[in-house]
């Protein structure tokens, strides 16, 4: 895939970018080995300035990069906005934070004693330069959501962005840089997917951390593996969204809408599934179906758009494919399931797909187990909770889950029962700084956000006194 800006909602490409050689590749890792020697020595003061210095730039420069992000990968920019504003707030988060999510641990008296120590404690050293493999759909926040913890633990990163958002991954190495965050600390290396292999098995390169797609995170992980070097993997998701008879249906339904379709439809923790209790499934059916086909479909630099396009011309043929597969054998589309028609003359080269609600599926069609990365909803009627989370989970991903409902033991038996790295109830599945984020199964393993993520690349050393 050549490294380009390629605008989706026109499908014209606006800058194309040459890949960087070995020499540029060997330069930047050099700088990341020297500048890590003297970066993991720095005070959580020192890195915390710098941290909320890029969060307001962040906050100053909010349109010009929302803006960005829109031209190369079409999510509305309203989203986009949103998306930088959410940026600076995790930075600020991490810079706060952060000495208290890395204090050292202190076992008990009876536990040093016991290991016939004068004194025992637990120090979260960082690891090194740490590589960021990262895709396009939340271009900014991927990213963030790496490097601040990453940067207030002392590491250095290094980031290989997806091929179609670089002017996305260089305006953030910019930001830290005009920040004052030493060069070498952020770097953005403009290589393609066949480069990553040599940086993972470099011996300047400590760990890995991958968000992308389950083919990309095995090949990383395989090789990491293979080096016995960390990985951490937040791959796809099929995430299934409850409606049980005691839910409040018209809340169901408009959060439904929004957890199917933000970003286009493209986010791992959307959810695509819709497992719906039969005493409240033509209800939710008819009023979901209604919303969805009402999406305003568009450009996504408008205000008021809703739905921009998908973001490469291959993810709109792999959703194609999906949605052809199940009609043809039997799904039924209540709306959409076509491209739209009669959008502005300018927009006729972009990767628009319409909002699109399937029933009548069946585990034959690929999309029952497959990922469907775009605006597209199956909806599942089940005649009770137990069929409800044995459908949740008959999936090979295990990401996160939507349940709506007000009965505290059914909530208390999705709490124990669906697999998955988290339960939203009453509302749908979004990330916090606060809170750990990631996978079971096939969408990954290993944690980001919260002190979960920031440990997870970090030496835990035992420092013993005799
Ligand atoms: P990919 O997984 O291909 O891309 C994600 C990142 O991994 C990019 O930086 C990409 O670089 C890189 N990459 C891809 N293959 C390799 C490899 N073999 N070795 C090293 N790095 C690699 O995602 P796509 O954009 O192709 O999307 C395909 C599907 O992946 C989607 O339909 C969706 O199902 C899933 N996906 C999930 C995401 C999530 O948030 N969990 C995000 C994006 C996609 P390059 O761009 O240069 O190929």
């Amino acid at each position: 895939m050549p490294i380009a800006t390629v605008n989706p909602a026109t499908g014209e490409t606006v800058e194309t970018f040459a890949p960087y050689d070995a020499a540029a590749l060997e330069q930047r890792l050099g700088l990341a080995a020297e500048t890590y020697r003297s970066w993991r020595t720095t005070s959580f003061e020192e890195r915390a300035a710098l941290l909320k210095r890029a969060a307001d730039l962040l906050d100053a420069e909010r349109e010009e990069i929302a803006r960005t992000m829109t031209v190369e990968m079409g999510k509305p920019v309203v989203a986009a906005r949103a998306e930088v504003a959410k940026c600076a707030k995790a930075m600020r988060w991490y810079a706060d934070r952060a000495p208290e999510l890395l204090a050292d641990e202190h076992p008990s008296e009876a536990d040093v004693a016991d290991s016939g120590g004068a004194s025992v404690h637990v120090r979260y050293r960082p690891i090194g330069v740490v590589l960021a493999v990262m895709p396009w759909n939340f271009p900014l926040w991927q990213v963030v959501r790496f490097a601040a913890p990453a940067l207030m633990a002392g590491n250095v990163g290094l980031l290989k962005h997806a091929s179609n958002v670089p002017r996305t991954a260089l305006a953030l190495e910019r930001v830290l840089l005009e920040a004052g965050f030493p060069q070498g600390c952020f770097q953005t290396l403009l290589i393609g997917s066949a480069a990553v292999e040599g940086v993972v098995r470099d011996a300047r390169v400590a760990a890995v951390t991958l968000t992308g797609s389950e083919l990309a995170g095995r090949s990383v992980a395989s090789i990491a593996g293979d080096e016995v070097k960390k990985s951490v993997l937040e791959l796809g998701g099929s995430d299934p969204f409850l409606v049980l008879p005691s839910a409040d249906l018209a809340g169901a339904v408009q959060w439904a809408v929004t957890a199917r379709t933000q970003n286009n439809g493209q986010s791992c923790i959307a959810a695509k599934r819709f497992i719906v209790h039969a005493e409240v499934y033509e209800a939710f059916t008819r009023a979901f179906t209604d919303r969805m086909k009402a999406l305003k479909v568009g450009d996504p630099l408008a205000e008021e758009t809703e739905i921009g396009p998908l973001a490469t011309s291959q993810g709109r043929a792999d959703l194609e494919e999906l949605v052809d597969d199940a009609v043809a054998a039997g799904a039924v589309a209540e709306c959409g399931g076509a491209r739209p028609d009669g959008l502005p003359k300018e927009l006729d080269g972009g990767w628009y797909y319409l909002p699109t609600v399937l029933t009548g599926i069946t585990p034959k069609m690929r999309i029952h187990h497959e990922e469907a990365f775009g605006p597209v909803a199956t909806v599942y009627r089940v005649e009770s909770l137990d069929e409800a989370i044995e459908l949740a989970n008959d999936t090979p991903f295990g990401l996160s889950s939507n349940v709506w409902t007000t009965d505290p033991e059914e909530q208390e038996r999705c709490a124990r029962d669906i697999e998955a790295g988290g339960v939203f109830f009453n509302g749908m599945t979004a990330s916090h700084p606060a809170f750990p984020f990631g996978g079971v199964k096939r969408s990954g393993y290993g944690r980001e956000l919260s002190g979960h993520g920031i440990r997870e690349f970090c030496n835990i050393t035992t420092v013993w006194r005799g």
